[in-house]
């Protein structure tokens, strides 16, 4: 059998400089350090970056998902991070490292986590999206697009190994269940769960006649394993692409058309999901609009050749600009519906002690008889 490669992308926010905007070179230093130890005895490769505040670790390997010395390994990095974020006194240090001790994985711990394991294809082209002020349901509309939408993605038509469809392993993050739904034939069934960002997330895609994996999305809810919430969950997604996926192109194609997403200014603001290069991915404006930056590599068994930085294109200038002025106008909103979240996907909330306090001065009023 043909041996398998893991790429995992684990991401955590353990301090920004300053406020929530930028996760400064001092804390990639040191994951980068930590992982480089670890090159030939835990991971085969790997590259440290950050998309605003979050860290994102992207590790390949031979040890499968949910390994406990990759994530271990993670886990370290971000403690490290944290130690050097205290000392600074960065915002938020240590943030969403929820847990004292690490035990088995990463998951329900504080920190993200996307990963799939396949045999590296003769040419393995693999795109990281790395987000910032949202939240893993703002991957819903764009998966759709590349798995299931033939006006964005050409090959499900033209490609015969696409044909036969994709499927999409749905969460339900409120009730804790997951559907398998398939497209095209249940695209509506499956649009009626995905639209509604509230409770449903897309967590995995596969190619239909053969299972093989195609896309994953972290969606570890800080707000659910907290009990309250203490931090957005920042998503990070890993896509394959061409020869019998989606092509580069049509991967980012859903991103030239910019969507509103959950997440923005105090987790608590719809906003417009804005394209950017690496160096971009520094949101500063009313702490957004929310960011998604895409990293392409080419795998080399195992070894992360790249990256290219894929929105750093002139042809996602427009794209900006129309995220900037959706910015505009759902920011002249201010704090009411819908640039405000509904009640339960804000982050930050205050009405239940509002409530409190006003209890008592709220009178009935009378039905007409
Ligand atoms: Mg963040």
């Amino acid at each position: 059998m043909e041996e398998k490669i893991t790429i995992s992308v684990i991401k955590a926010d353990v301090g920004g400089l300053c406020g929530h905007t930028e996760a400064p070179e001092e804390l990639l230093d040191v994951c980068d350090c930590i992982l480089e130890e670890a090159v030939d005895e835990i991971l085969i490769d790997y590259y440290v970056t950050r998309c605003g505040d979050d860290i994102n670790l992207i590790m390949t390997h031979k040890l499968g998902v949910d390994n406990e010395k990759v994530h271990g390994l993670a886990w370290r990095a971000f403690e490290e991070a944290t130690k050097v974020a205290k000392e600074l006194k960065l915002y938020g240090a240590g943030q969403d490292l929820l847990a004292e001790a690490f035990s088995g994985n990463v998951r329900g711990m504080g920190p993200g986590c996307a990963e799939m394991e396949f045999v590296e294809r003769p040419s393995e082209p693999v795109i990281v999206f790395c987000c910032d002020k949202t939240d893993p349901s703002a991957f819903n509309l764009p998966l759709y697009k590349i798995f299931a939408d033939p006006f964005n993605t050409a090959g499900l038509v033209y490609d015969k190994s696409m044909i036969g469809g994709f499927k999409f392993d749905v969460l339900d993050i409120i009730d804790n269940k997951q559907v398998t739904l398939k497209a095209p034939e249940e695209s509506y069934q499956l649009l009626a769960l995905i639209g509604n960002l509230e409770k449903y997330c897309i967590k995995r895609v596969y190619r239909a006649k053969d299972n093989e994996i195609a896309a994953v999305v972290s969606s570890e809810k800080l707000n659910l394993i907290a009990g309250k919430y203490i931090g957005k969950d920042d998503p990070v997604a890993i896509v394959r692409a061409q020869s019998g996926m989606p092509a580069v192109g049509e991967i980012l194609e859903p991103f030239a058309n910019p969507h509103l997403v959950p997440g923005w200014m105090r987790g608590s603001h719809w906003g417009p999901l804005m394209p950017v290069s690496e160096d971009d991915a520094r949101p500063t404006r009313f702490d957004g609009p929310p960011r998604i930056m895409a990293l392409g590599f080419q795998l080399s068994n195992g070894r992360l050749i790249g990256p290219n930085d894929l929105f750093d294109d002139v042809a996602f200038k427009r794209a900006r600009e129309k995220a900037l002025k959706m910015a505009d106008m759902i920011r002249s909103m201010g704090p009411f519906q819908p640039h405000r979240l509904p009640e339960t996907m804000l982050e930050y909330t205050t009405v239940p002690e509002i409530m409190k306090e006003l209890k008592g001065r709220f009178v009935e009023v009378e039905k007409k008889k």
